[in-house]
């Protein structure tokens, strides 16, 4: 039979000599597991001692049980002390460490697009000019020349918040806002912003948009002017090699009123896919200010005149960057946006 006290003595020292608490826990099943732990089994054959024995054998099993639960969580709590001690060591963060790289964002294609025309323009003299998106109907058709029952309104399909109140259609009412507070010519203004229309999202529009639209007012203008304003800003933004074309149109602000166009660049004017073989691509209006609209400004057409141009933004990007889905640019997909 096993002596209490050379178990405990053993069990002691291996509890002592154990480095982690997954050890610990084999020790304690090995010596105290209920059925077959080695304490457990010093009293097999009790039954046949004496009384006196019997007790004097269960007092020296109590005592050993205690002593090597008091040794289990005395080295416990002991591994426990040094895991602390040593994080310091193991688990220090070294702050001169690099870090890992930061994903950075970028600027939004059409706003690259939007600050490249800027300042092509500010080069050229032209002021950014802001406007509200919500106008009433008199700055967004009456004072554009766009009288009420007047066909040409149907280009301009509007959300309305009420008869009088609407979501812009174009930039153009900003000219007329920017001809009543700068009342003195000369006046050369660019106008970016969204405009609002009423049509469904297809490849090429969408309700919603952005446009650059340029107007200059000053003493004899001419058309070639006009011309030379676009041609300088086309190549500017698309290279010297471009060629700009103005074909007779009408808008009810303008006369007279020009659709331009801008050469291929993939085909450079000789017709391809991509231009569907016209060697031109379509950009925007433009025109000499009609004298009615530099009236409802508050501009004396007799001692002034004007020129003034408009074009999508999403259209130029479409353009530069050849995309063929005007939707792309309102999608937040970033496999689409990262390209630029
Ligand atoms: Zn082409």
């Amino acid at each position: 039979m096993t002596d209490p006290s050379a178990l405990t003595a053993e069990a002691v020292a291996a509890i002592g000599k154990a480095q982690t608490s997954a050890e610990l826990e084999r020790l304690e099943v090995e010596y105290l597991g209920r059925k077959s732990g080695r304490v457990s089994k010093l009293l097999e054959g009790i039954d046949k001692l004496s009384p006196e024995e019997r007790a004097a054998l269960g007092k020296a099993v109590n005592e050993s049980k205690r002593a090597i639960e008091e040794a289990l969580s005395g080295r416990r709590s002991q591994l426990e002390e040094n895991r602390l001690a040593d994080l310091a060591e193991t688990e220090a963060i070294d702050v001169t460490f690099p870090g890992p790289p930061l994903d950075r964002g970028h600027v939004h294609v059409l706003t690259q697009v939007r600050r490249q025309i800027e300042t092509v323009l500010e080069s050229l003299g032209y002021q950014v000019e802001l406007g509200p998106e919500v106008e009433t109907e008199w700055y967004n058709f009456e004072a554009l020349n766009i009288t009420a029952g007047h066909p040409a309104r149907e280009m301009w399909d509007s959300f309305y918040f009420s008869p009088e109140l609407l979501l812009r259609a174009h930039t153009s009412p900003v000219q007329i806002h920017a001809m009543q507070r700068i009342k003195e010519p000369p006046i050369y203004i660019i106008t970016p912003g969204r405009c609002y229309r009423r049509d469904a999202p297809e490849a090429t529009r969408l309700p919603y948009f952005s446009q650059v639209e340029g107007l200059a007012v000053d003493k004899g203008l001419t058309f070639g002017d006009l011309k030379g304003t676009l041609l300088y800003m086309i190549q500017s933004l698309y290279g010297r090699e471009r060629k700009v074309r103005v074909r007779p149109s009408f808008f009810p602000f303008t006369e007279p009123s020009f659709e331009f166009d801008v050469s291929c660049g993939i085909c450079g004017g000789m017709g391809c896919k991509s231009c569907r073989h016209k060697g031109w691509l379509e950009v925007g209006g433009c025109g000499m200010v009609h004298p009615q609209v530099l009236r409802n400004g508050g501009i004396d057409p007799a001692q002034w005149n004007g020129y003034a141009w408009g074009f999508g933004i999403e259209r130029m990007a479409m353009l530069k960057h050849d995309v063929d889905d005007i939707r792309l640019f309102y999608e937040s997909d970033l496999r689409f946006l990262e390209q630029f």
